[in-house]
């Protein structure tokens, strides 16, 4: 329902937690974060409100680090539970994803991962992108690449961001049928489902097209096809009071 996504100097679990803040209006029935730190891949997810999400993360606090990602639920497959919010993880623990909309042919994906070995351990549609993901990553060593063949093979309605902790200045959005804005700083980016979430840091925003892969950096944003074709991309001014 509600997607942050964060790459900069600043705490990425402030941010990206400011950010659902600012989606909640929307409605939701869980909520979710991930941080890469310290080479690793630290997450937290509660059903319910982002306000008990912030009670776990003060019991069990996420090491601190410049480089996560968000989400607030609105549950489509599998019911709102802990274990069904997002973002969802594959077996290693290095690559987390989360997602807006559905994955029309989850099913077979799921089938034929798990015949490969894989371990599916919700009852999303969404889980099977971080699977395929980290096989993907696995043979290109390139998230955006990655992300790139992994959108070749799904159908439906999707905006995903992951991360993976092999590249930790690294966010990477796609989106078909549902949308998604890189919010544009200064040594710092952002990617939200709507500028709402990242207006106070930043006005100047870029609207992913359709069937679009965007590679965020701290001093770079890089969009292609779903192919790698380059895009064209122009940033415009947000100019609504928030
Ligand atoms: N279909 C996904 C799920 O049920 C995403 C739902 C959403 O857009 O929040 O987990």
């Amino acid at each position: 329902c509600g997607i942050v996504g964060y790459v900069g100097a600043q705490s990425a679990l402030d941010v990206v937690i400011a950010g659902l803040k600012r989606l909640e209006y929307r409605g939701y029935d869980s909520a979710g974060v991930a941080v890469l730190a310290d080479g690793g891949l630290a997450t937290a997810k509660k059903a319910g409100k982002l306000v008990n999400l912030e009670k776990t993360l003060v019991g069990q606090p996420l090491p601190s680090g410049s480089t996560g990602i968000g989400h607030t639920r609105w549950a489509t497959h599998g019911g709102p539970t802990d274990g069904n919010a997002h973002p969802h993880l594959d077996n290693a623990g290095r690559v987390a994803v989360v997602h807006n909309g559905i994955i029309e042919n989850f099913a077979a994906l799921r089938t034929e991962l798990t015949e490969r070995g894989h371990l599916l351990q919700s009852e999303t549609d969404t889980e099977v992108v971080a699977h395929l993901l980290t096989e993907c990553f696995s043979s290109t060593g390139d998230l955006a690449e990655a992300m790139r063949q992994v959108c070749r093979r799904l159908e439906g309605a999707f905006t995903l961001v992951a991360v993976h902790a092999d590249e930790p200045d690294v966010v990477v959005g796609a989106r078909r049928n549902s949308p998604l804005v890189v919010g544009v700083g200064e040594g710092e980016n952002f990617l939200a489902s709507d500028v709402a979430a990242f207006i106070a840091h930043t006005r100047s925003a870029i609207e992913l097209g359709q069937d679009q892969v965007v590679e965020l950096r701290r001093d770079a944003v890089t969009v292609t096809d779903f192919d790698g074709a380059p895009a064209d991309v122009r940033a415009y001014h947000v100019d609504w009071d928030a």
